[in-house]
């Protein structure tokens, strides 16, 4: 990847994918390339190697300007001001904005033995059905959280995926790459809608993400000057006070690579002083289960709800919770294996089979769901969807695996796929198009994903790669909790959100229910960001919804104003 900030803002930016190269060009550095821009580009492309020199030249013919920028990720200049005669009203009172992760949380976990979690839901407005972004996996879930979009747009559709960037050494690593994440995440859109254009220059950010990953996915984009956003009109910045859970003595390494409850409230309550939207996630719950099931889950359950007390006092101590917003919310349930010795489903050896009559695939698995991919990126669609339709017909049984390719055998538990989906649909196999409820299409989901029944799991490459209890990411791990809470005479108290259907399904996105996508366009109206569906890179508004059910503002006003201006009210 090369990415040039080019002298006259604008940016370049050249991304090598399998067998060709592309040249997204646009305005992160703060201007609109005008569309004939990009078009004289496209005709000039054959004509221009290296890449490097090709982007210093095109900065000579874009700008007028002989000078050759380094190659760098720089962040957009800053937005003109707002125009003269339309002067922002800040109010003198601030609004806190919280959100609280307790990872893996389900809704039924809420009790008299999480009396702090209790308290807050009874306090505030719980919505019975909520749910979690496709794949249900953590990464994926935080981030459809702190942008608002679905993974097709977003780009983080998984935990662990196959990275392409190097076409001929792809390379299966977790997908914390800001670089991947390809939609304005809401501390950019804090920036941008009340920094930058200076609005409310005060403002500020703050994230305690208590696992290595999730701090890693939100570092922005000048984290990596070597490799630029996959949407190159995307470019985000980090919280303003973004905790690294590395740094803590309490950190635990490898296999589990997140810091503990209590460390990691300590840590937020140091940063929460001088945050006006504060993002907070904790993985005690998640990987208690993960590791050693039920039992130590239980446990886990009772600190984590002493943390999410320990933040409500200290908001409570420093006379801010009145006006506060607390959302408490999780990335995605969790399902807990009977015995995780024997229900695993390994998908490898039967792809390794099967690639003696069509081409080598390789599978990465996220516990519930499994990802799929054909390796060599440069063959024709045709002939990549041959192979994956050959898998789909194998593994889920309709038709006998040695018919498609002698040795090719059915794997051990394949009867409990519950499911196998194309990310790019297949007229020769429309049966396996994705749910129209999961807006996950995307090639880092891989070409075709599985998910697991449940009290089933995939393990791959074989069955000794996933050994755990608890796992998620298939649809019985859809629902997760959402409840609106907090002081704030604004949030609807002692208020349930039922559906309006008897037996709603784990897929259902009813229009009354919450989900993770929600979060973004619910905090950006309580903090009067004000933004507009041509802000975004693509034209496009959220693809979530703002809670309204949870505000009193909305009883009378269907499109209630925003009740502050980036934060501030009277
Ligand atoms: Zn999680």
């Amino acid at each position: 990847m090369i990415s040039v900030c080019c002298p006259c803002q604008y940016r370049l930016a050249i991304r090598l994918e399998p067998g060709i190269a592309t040249i997204p060009l646009a305005e992160t550095c703060g201007v609109d390339p005008a569309t004939i821009f990009g078009e004289i580009i496209m005709l000039l492309r054959p004509l221009f190697t290296p890449l490097a020199g090709f982007a210093a030249l095109l900065c000579v013919v874009g700008c007028g300007n002989s000078a050759v920028p380094d190659v760098a990720s720089v962040p957009p200049a800053p937005a003109p001001a707002p125009a003269p005669g339309t002067p922002p009203v800040l109010g003198t009172k601030k609004l806190t904005v919280v959100v609280a992760v307790v990872d893996s949380l389900m809704p039924q976990e809420i009790t008299a033995t999480t009396p702090n979690l209790d308290a807050l839901k009874s306090e505030g407005t719980f919505y019975t059905e909520s749910r979690a972004i496709f794949s249900a996996e953590t990464i994926p879930n935080h981030v459809a959280m702190m942008t608002g979009v679905n993974p097709a747009r977003s780009g983080i559709a998984t935990n662990n995926f196959i990275d392409f960037l190097d076409p001929l050494n792809p390379v299966e690593r977790d997908l914390s790459l800001p670089e991947e994440l390809a939609a304005n995440t809401l501390f950019t859109w804090v920036d941008r809608k009340c920094r930058v254009n200076g609005l409310n220059p005060d403002i500020k950010t703050g994230a305690t993400l208590s696992k290595k990953y999730l701090f890693e996915v939100f570092q922005g984009d000048a984290f990596d000057a070597q490799r630029a956003n996959r949407n190159a009109k995307v470019f985000n910045v980090p919280p303003d006070s973004h905790w690294d859970p590395t740094s803590s003595p309490a950190y635990i390494g490898p296999g589990f690579e997140y810091t503990p409850d209590a460390p990691t409230m300590q840590q937020a309550l140091t940063q929460l002083p001088e945050a006006d939207f504060f993002f907070v996630s904790l993985g005690d719950v998640d990987r208690f289960a993960h590791a050693l099931g039920t039992a130590a889950r239980s446990a886990a359950l009772l600190t984590a709800d002493a943390q999410i007390g320990r933040l409500r006092t200290a908001l409570e101590d420093a006379g801010r919770w009145e006006n506060t917003v607390m959302i408490v919310t999780s990335d995605h349930g969790t399902d807990i294996a009977t015995n995780p010795f024997t229900n695993g489903i390994s998908t490898q050896g039967t792809l390794d089979a099967l690639a003696g009559c069509f081409t080598p695939m390789t599978a990465v698995q996220n516990g519930g769901s499994d990802s799929l991919y054909v390796m060599d990126r440069s063959l024709p669609l045709a002939q990549r969807q041959a192979a994956l339709r050959a898998a789909r017909a194998c593994l889920i049984g309709t038709t006998d695996c040695a018919t498609l390719c002698p040795g090719a055998t059915r794997p051990a538990n394949a009867a409990q796929i519950a499911g196998a989906w194309y990310t790019q649909d297949d007229a020769a196999d429309p049966e396996g198009s994705m749910p129209a409820s999961l807006v996950s299409r995307h090639p880092n989901l891989g070409d075709l994903v599985l998910v697991a029944a449940r009290g089933f799991k995939f393990s791959e490459p074989d069955a000794s790669g996933n050994p755990i209890p608890g796992n998620h990411g298939h649809p019985v791990t859809f629902r997760n909790v959402m409840l609106v809470s907090g002081g704030s005479p604004w949030v609807k108290k002692g208020q349930v959100i039922a559906a309006s259907t008897a037996t709603p399904s784990d897929f259902d996105r009813l229009p009354e229910q919450a989900e993770n996508i929600d979060i973004t366009p619910t905090v950006a109206w309580l903090l009067g960001l004000n933004i507009q569906p041509g802000d975004f890179p693509e034209g496009a508004g959220f693809d979530g919804r703002i809670l309204d059910q949870a505000f009193s503002q909305f009883d009378t006003a269907p499109n209630a104003a925003a009740p502050t201006v980036c934060g501030r009210f009277s």
